[in-house]
Order: C-alpha cells, then structure tokens, then sequence
C-alpha cells in the first residue's frame, strides 16, 4: 500500500483521528523521506503524532528521547492501549526489567522505545543500540539540549554522541514547543541535523483574544471583570504564594466562587483544589505557576494575569489554558513596572537543579534576563500584541490580528481620525 494512505490509515485506526492537524502530514512525510526534522510547535499542537506515526510506518525502532518519567509513562501507555508496542527504558524499572525490556526489544517486540537521555550512553543501550535496526532517533522536548533555553540539561547533550556511536545514522527528528531563534540555531548545531526540514506551526490561537492593562486598581478592576463574566470559568495567575493567598481571601469575601492553588499548600488540598476546577464546583483558580501541568479543561473562558510572568514562554503556556474548546475566550495581563523586579527577585532566587558549570550558570542568568525583558516588552508594546507573541516564537503573520488591545485601541484612533476628517471637510 503507497504511504499516503498507509498513514491516513494509522492515524484514524491506531490513533481515531480523521485528519492531520495542521504541519503535522508534512512532518511526517519529511520523515518518511529519510529527512532530519526540527519542528516547533505549541503545547497541545500534537508532536507526539509526528513521531509516532512515521515509526510505525518505518522498517526498524524508533528511539525517543524524552526528559520526564511522567511523560514517557503516559505515552507508552496509551500506545499500548492503542495496540502498539512500545515501552520506556528509565529509572522507574529494575535492573531485572530493563534487561528484559531490552531483550524483547532486541528480538523486534517493540516499535517505539521512549528513554531517558542519561541512559543513552550506558554499555547496555549502546550495545542493544548498535546491534538494532534503528529506524529513527526523536527528541522531544528538544529545547533541553540548549543552554540558551529554559530547562537545559546537560544530559541532553549526550543524544549527539549517541547518534555518532551508531553503525548507520538514523532519522533524526527534534521536537519543541519553546524554541526562540537563538535555542533553534542551537538544536541544529548541537543535534547536528543533516539538511533538516523545519517546520514553525500551529502558534496562533485564534479564538483568544489578548489584552494588557495597567496594573493600577487591579484588584477592583479583577472584580468588576468578574462580575461581567459570572457564569465563566477562569484562571488567575500571580506572581507568588502570598499574591494568590491575598486575592483569594479578598475574592472569596468579595462572594466570588474562588479556590486557589500553589506549592505551598499540601499535596491533598492541591489535588482537592484541582478537582474542584475541573468539575466546575468552583469557577475561578487563582493560582501560581505551579499550577497547569497536565490541566485539559476545554471551557476556560479567560486567563488574567495578576502579575507579569517572567518569560514570554511562560505567559503563553498559561494563557494559553483558556479556549481549548475553540470557543472565544480572553487573556488579560496586569502589567505594572513592578512585576519586572519581583521577578528579578524571584529569577535570582531560582535554584538550577542539575550540575552546571560557572559558565553555564552564567549564560542560564544571561538568557533569564533577555526572557525578562522581552516579556515586559510585550507589555509595553503597541504593536499587534498577537503579532508579537507570534514573532517571538519565529511564526510571520498579519500585521493586525483585530482581537487584541493594541489593534482594537488603534482602530479606535484611526476611527477618531476619520470622524475629524469628515468634519474638517464640511
Ligand atoms: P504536544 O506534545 O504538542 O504538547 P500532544 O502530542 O501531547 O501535544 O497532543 C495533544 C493532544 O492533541 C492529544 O490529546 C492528542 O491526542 C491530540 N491530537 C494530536 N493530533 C491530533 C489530530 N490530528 N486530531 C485530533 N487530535 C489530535
Ligand atoms: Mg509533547
């Protein structure tokens, strides 16, 4: 059977979709045509699918290299619920287990192997490695490998010799929702992709609309918003544990169905929390950042930011919680000069887990502070603020989107200008 409809076929009776979300078919084709790719592509776009489909359709393994147990366990289980083989090789099996999986996938079982980089160069896995068909070789999240992004890990750093190890090099694909211009050139250079297709897609979230506000009488401003918006679902994101306390006791006198949600409070009265949100018994999570992770609530119908977050990343991430339904939905940010030394603050507080060296550490509070700044920025921008969301993230679009404050502020001047117009002319 020709591969087009080979992969049509996968899609719908392996995964149950219909049809390929946009860039998704044209990853998988490039792969399938032998390409190395780097595609970046939001959170929820579904990268998993561009590696996952191609793998099943190609000869040998696919190896993918993913930085969290969680995640791996997650999509390994729901390929095998799927019907496909795959299994994960990390910390979470014995030793017993690893060299079992590791025989059985030597004997062909498995088409897909997610593992942890550290495992990458250990005798065991090279040897298992280099004795394999190897279709391909995914890294997801593959913004770890640069040390001019968030979350790098040097362990990623591996991947590369990895792949040089192999008697025949493979595919190698890469995958990233958080890739500025600066970690892209540095996946390609690192990974050493051969000729790569990449593919920037799936940014624009049209049904959002997006505004900045000035942080001034916010408090009153959040509820007056709240009130317009009773029977809505929505986030609000601040800065710290004691902003969320703090609104939360004020919303909550206020008479506002509020619950809240940060590190600070114990695993029960978090998972509590989170339930209570996604359930509807409460409408609105004021929250820290800590908050999120795995959240798929379709009808959140708008996101306020209580403070400014500390990178453009991060605001995206979180305001993009809201309209996963599709359905319009809005993201508000307070924004007051303020937010930019709280962060700082918090920026300098912040622990590097994993061991750098003086240098790395160095170019890691370099690239904080460019995050910082581009993020107040956007804050303080009149351009579309759409436009500059989706430049930031390397994706060209319109120069008006007409649903963010900046556009609908200055069709409003432009209208006031046309109203002097006609009158000079009578
Ligand atoms: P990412 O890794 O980009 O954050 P995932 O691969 O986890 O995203 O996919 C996000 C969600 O989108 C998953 O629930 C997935 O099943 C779904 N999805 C992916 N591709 C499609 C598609 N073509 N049609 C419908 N749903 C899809
Ligand atoms: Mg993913």
């Amino acid at each position: 059977m020709e591969s087009n409809s080979r992969k049509t076929q996968i899609l719908k009776e392996i995964f149950g979709y219909d049809s390929f979300r946009k860039g998704q078919e044209e990853i998988v084709d490039q792969i399938l045509n032998g390409r190395d790719v780097l595609a970046i592509m939001p959170t929820g776009a579904g990268k998993s699918l561009c590696y996952q489909v191609p793998a099943l359709l190609m000869s040998g393994i696919t190896i993918v290299v993913s930085p969290l147990i969680s995640l791996m366990i997650d999509q390994v289980k729901a390929l095998n619920e799927a019907g496909v083989h795959a299994a994960y090789i990390n910390s979470a099996l014995t030793e017993r287990q690893i060299t079992k999986a590791l025989e059985l996938a030597a004997a062909g079982r498995y088409k897909m192997i997610y593992v942890a980089p550290e495992r990458l160069l250990t005798p065991r896995f090279l040897d298992f490695a280099c004795h394999t068909e190897l279709s391909m070789v995914t890294i997801d999240e593959a913004h770890c490998i640069s040390q001019w992004g968030q979350d790098f890990r040097p362990s990623y750093v591996k991947i590369t010799e990895f792949i040089r190890q192999l008697p025949r090099r493979p595919v190698v694909s890469a995958f990233t929702a958080t890739a500025t211009q600066k970690v892209r050139e540095d996946i390609l250079e690192v990974l050493d992709l051969e000729s790569p297709y990449i593919n920037v897609s799936g940014f624009d979230r049209e049904n959002l609309y997006f505004e900045v506000r000035p942080a001034r009488g916010k408090k009153e401003a959040i509820k007056e918003y709240l009130t317009q918006h009773r029977e809505d679902s929505g986030i609000i994101y601040c800065a710290t544990r004691k902003n969320v306390d703090e609104l939360y006791l004020e919303l909550q006198n206020a008479g506002f169905s509020v619950g809240r949600y940060h590190a600070g409070m114990g695993t029960e009265a978090r998972n509590e929390s989170q339930k209570d949100f996604i359930y509807d018994r409460i409408q609105i999570m004021i929250a820290t950042n800590a908050f999120g992770m795995g959240i798929d609530k379709s009808n959140v119908r708008f996101v306020l930011h209580y403070n400014m977050p500390q990178s453009m990343e991060n605001y995206y991430q979180e305001a993009g919680r809201a309209g996963r339904d599709g359905e319009p939905a809005e993201c508000i940010l307070f924004y007051s000069p303020q937010d930019i030394i709280i962060n700082q603050l918090l920026l300098d507080s912040k622990e590097q887990i994993g061991e750098y060296t003086e240098e790395e550490l160095r170019v890691i509070r370099e690239q904080d502070v460019l995050r910082l700044r581009k993020m107040s920025n956007y804050c303080t921008t009149s351009m579309c603020l759409r436009k500059y969301i989706l430049n930031y993230f390397g994706q060209e679009t319109e120069e008006h989107c007409g649903n963010c404050s900046n556009c609908l502020e200055e069709f409003v001047e432009l209208n006031v200008g046309e109203i002097a117009a006609d009158m000079i002319e009578c």
